[in-house]
């Protein structure tokens, strides 16, 4: 009841039935503003102000565009720590459902708005949780999370990544930054996924983790390729060629601008017990390789790039880069070969991108039939009333 007490109202004049759906955030509009000065973590009660209603309850957030990060559409609920590890607990309810803790370990154990902890991400990797809050508001309770984490899932220890800077200004100052409890993490480990090997290093200060999100999609990929030669732009550390190799491709070609990657995605076929001799990492910019090839197509073809776009505003940009690296991997791809195109810039939804991929495809000569249309994996749920959080897409067809 003490939050309940203390909790601001704020009356909204718009977006109440979005809200009311399920949305949960209120940005900085007018009426938040009435609200005046408050600190960052503060309950605030929305309500609609036509008739005075109660909507929602959750925290302020002095610090982004998102004033108000609600966390419970029950009146009678008050958000504090307990409600808090409540919370955690049917996130990591939630994992178990689906997961196959034998074959995979590291996942996301909790992503932020699709659990109902908004702002709050939490890998695990093996034995250690990686804590990574984009909000300000999570910095008072971090490292108790982190404890109750570790003690929860029986973890060896836990550790903060920041991920924005007003949590790294934040972090420095509350002494938070590095081992929350337990353990420092190793500066490499070794995680499995789908029964594979691969070398994460996530610790304080480390920059290579795995990009949990294509999990799947990696899978779903590797089972295509038996028999057939593989080009993968935008490899990183080699995820999906290290599952194309394993579905049987004949021969595996990865390529990453960053020079790093290189020894990372070797170690990650060594692991696998793949012969060296059936993968060529190229350091290279992917347009440029694309530009620059004349040899023999390709008979899949994948492309992962990074984000194209961060603002609205970035999005027609965004769409032309796609359709420069869709249309030039075409060319790269052999007729009835398999193209897939994957996106994970959030402002262009799922359709939008399809018809990227059409319209490209379409100016390179080719039909693009679709197979599979695929997203997120189970550990990242997303509120339906959120759908732009849905970011992740891969487009899977024949190229004929
Ligand atoms: N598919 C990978 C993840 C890719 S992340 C996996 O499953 O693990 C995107 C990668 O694109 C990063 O490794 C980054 O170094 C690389 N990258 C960014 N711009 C690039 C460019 N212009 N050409 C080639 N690689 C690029």
């Amino acid at each position: 009841m003490r939050a309940m007490r203390q909790a601001h109202k704020l009356y909204l004049h718009t977006g109440c039935d979005q809200l009311r759906a399920g949305h949960p955030w209120v940005y900085r509009d007018a009426d938040v503003r009435a609200l005046g000065m408050l600190k960052s973590g503060a309950v605030i009660d929305v309500h609609d102000a036509t008739d005075r209603t109660f909507i929602a309850r959750g925290l302020y957030d002095a610090d982004s565009a998102i004033a108000v990060r609600l966390f419970t559409w029950h009146d009678q609920q008050t958000v504090d720590l307990s409600f808090i590890r409540n919370c955690l607990t049917r996130s990591f309810a939630r994992r178990q459902r689906f997961l196959d803790a034998e074959r995979t370990t590291a996942y996301r154990l909790v992503n932020g708005e699709g659990d109902d902890l908004p702002g709050l991400v939490i890998d695990r990797y093996e034995a250690f949780a990686v804590m990574q809050p984009y909000s300000t508001i999570w910095l008072p309770w971090l490292r108790e999370l982190a404890e109750f984490t570790c003690r929860d899932l029986g973890l060896r220890g836990a550790v903060l990544k920041n991920r924005i800077r007003q949590v790294r200004d934040e972090v420095a100052e509350r002494g938070l930054a590095g081992t929350l409890c337990g353990e420092s993490m190793p500066d490499s480990l070794v995680i499995r996924e789908h029964g594979l090997e691969f070398i994460a290093a996530v610790g304080a200060g480390q920059k290579t983790g795995l990009f949990l999100d294509q999990r799947d999609n990696r899978f779903a990929v590797g089972k295509l390729c038996r028999g057939q030669r593989v080009l993968n732009l935008f490899a990183y550390t080699g995820g999906f060629s290290v599952y194309a190799a394993i579905g049987e491709a004949r021969h595996v070609t990865s390529v990453d601008v960053a020079r790093g990657c290189e020894a990372y995605a070797r170690r990650n076929f060594e692991l696998n017990g793949i012969a060296a001799e059936r993968h060529a990492f190229v350091v290279a910019d992917a347009f440029d390789y694309l530009a620059r090839f004349d040899g023999e197509p390709f008979d899949v073809v994948i492309l992962d790039p990074p984000t194209f776009a961060t603002t609205k505003k970035q999005v027609f940009s965004a769409s032309k880069g796609y359709q420069r690296l869709i249309q030039a991997a075409a060319q790269a791809t052999r007729e009835n070969g398999i193209l897939v195109a994957c996106s994970c810039t959030a402002q262009i939804p799922q359709a939008m991108f399809v018809e990227i991929a059409a319209s490209a495809t379409a100016r390179a000569g080719r039909t693009y039939r679709l197979i599979e249309v695929r997203g997120l994996p189970f550990d990242h749920p997303t509120r339906a009333a959120l759908p732009e959080s849905r970011y992740l897409k891969c487009v899977v067809g024949t190229l004929e």
